[in-house]
């Protein structure tokens, strides 16, 4: 469990108006873009690690449908709690943080989406784990596009040939890619880093049969969502413009 789970709750109202204002940055960004072929329209993935499934439910009843969470156990105990609340909520459980092999049958048989696949031992082993009367799993290969040691993530150079063997696991349906890019005071090479991660999408795509292509960008946060948008992010990760800052 992470450290810093927050003490003061922002109420409903400000987490609906909050979402609300996010919503409206997403579709000004949208509408002085150009279409991109073949890449999803953006769409806001709410991230509430560290908030409570209060803070979701208050979301999920202004329209939220996607969550995202980036430690298994607290995702975990919060997507139960959801459902145990209201059975019928058809929420969509997004996880986009480091996963390690011991964690993934929970992560297996609990989520919709896996954001942050890094190397192919942990795609066959949610493969292998994804229980049969389930969808296929979603995922986004995470990709280093920054080049930062301490960044988690395959080299660019890599994601061909994992896309490729990803691409032959029955129980997981590739979607896309995933980036954190270093964070930049420069809005022009901000850009360029999800320039580059879109051009790793279309290059990779045409190595892959039509059916199988790729059509999910998960870049941008609460600081440059603008900037993703821009640049073709189909996922914009939100955790701080809508939830305020994470106590710690
Ligand atoms: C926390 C987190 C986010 C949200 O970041 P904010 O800056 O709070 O919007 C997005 N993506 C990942 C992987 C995260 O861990």
């Amino acid at each position: 469990m992470p450290s810093q789970i927050s003490t003061t709750l922002p109420s409903p109202e400000k987490l609906q108006e909050a979402r609300a204002k996010v919503l409206a940055r997403i579709a000004a960004a949208e509408a002085s873009r150009p279409a991109f072929e073949g890449i999803a329209a953006p769409a806001l993935l709410a991230v509430s690690k560290t908030f409570p499934a209060e803070s979701v439910l208050a979301l999920a009843r202004a329209g939220q449908r996607d969550f995202g969470e980036n430690y298994v156990q607290e995702g975990l105990d919060k997507l139960l709690a959801c459902r145990a609340f209201d059975p019928d909520l058809k929420l969509c459980w997004h996880f986009v943080g480091p996963l390690q092999s011991n964690k993934t049958r929970l992560v297996a048989e609990h989520f919709d989406w896996v954001h942050s696949i890094d190397r192919l031992k942990i795609a066959q082993r949610l493969n292998d784990q994804r229980p049969e009367g389930m969808p296929a799993l979603q995922v986004c290969i995470q990709v280093n596009i920054s080049g930062e040691s301490t960044k988690s993530g395959v080299q660019p150079a890599e994601v061909a040939g994992l896309a490729q063997a990803i691409s032959g696991l029955g129980r997981l349906k590739l979607r896309g890619l995933m980036a954190i890019p270093e964070r930049l005071d420069h809005p022009a090479k901000q850009s360029e880093a999800f320039a580059a991660l879109r051009a790793c999408l279309e290059a990779t795509n045409l190595g892959l049969s039509p059916e199988k292509q790729m059509d999910q960008l998960s870049m941008g946060m609460s600081a440059d969502l603008e900037l993703a948008v821009a640049q073709g992010a189909s996922w914009l990760r939100v955790g701080t413009a809508i939830f305020g800052h994470r106590a710690g």
